[in-house]
């Protein structure tokens, strides 16, 4: 039995980078239902917070290394075709947020690179999902941060915050393999929807 949240990180280095989008979904969702399953109940957001966000605060490049060719602005300028708004109204530590009711994405323009290009990525997936929410919602987290996932794993992007994250969405999941399922075609659609205007990425 695994305690720490360093050691699943080690299991998904471990795995093999196969380029498909279908088997990169296969890999994550087998991981996300089996630390489910197997019992990550110590897991709680202060030790998300404490493991993740404040790691990828002080030490960039401790959870999401960035292959050197990527940038927020190249990554922006090839998605220029959704409604994206860069913003200085968001609090510091926000990297973006969906509006519903605008149907449009607000980046942080003075966030971190990372956190602008994952925050990009992320909110487009609550705006392609037409996610109707402006509050925690788990099964629309899962969608979002797994089709995040799958397209930055894609990208080359080994993002471990959308791994800790996914594992915190999931324990407010009762049945994760049947939501996983449910939620597998449109994951798919999406990641591939938006990782064709990413080619050059690929
Ligand atoms: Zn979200």
């Amino acid at each position: 039995m695994k305690n720490r949240f360093s050691d699943y990180i080690v299991d998904f280095n471990q795995q093999d980078k196969a380029k498909s989008v279908e088997k990169i979904f296969d890999d994550f969702s087998k991981v996300v239902i089996e630390k489910k399953n197997g019992g990550v109940d110590n897991f709680s957001f202060e030790d998300m917070m404490r493991l993740t966000m404040k790691k990828i605060k002080k030490e960039s490049n401790v959870d999401i290394n960035v292959p050197e060719n990527i940038t927020f602005d190249g990554v922006f300028n090839c998605l220029v075709k959704y409604p994206v708004e860069m913003t200085n109204r968001c609090p510091e530590n926000v990297g973006g947020a969906y509006f519903p009711p605008g149907r449009k994405v607000y980046i942080n323009q003075n966030a971190r690179e990372i956190d602008k290009l994952h925050s990009l990525i992320h909110e487009l997936c609550h705006y392609l999902f037409k996610h109707d929410i402006g509050e925690y919602v788990p099964r629309c987290e899962l969608e979002a941060e797994f089709t995040t996932y799958v397209v930055e794993k894609m990208m080359g992007i080994e993002n471990h915050h959308s791994k800790f994250y996914i594992f915190f969405v999931a324990q407010d999941i009762d049945n994760i393999e049947q939501t996983i399922n449910i939620c597998k075609d449109d994951i798919l659609r999406t990641s591939k929807q938006l990782l064709q205007n990413l080619d050059c990425y690929l």
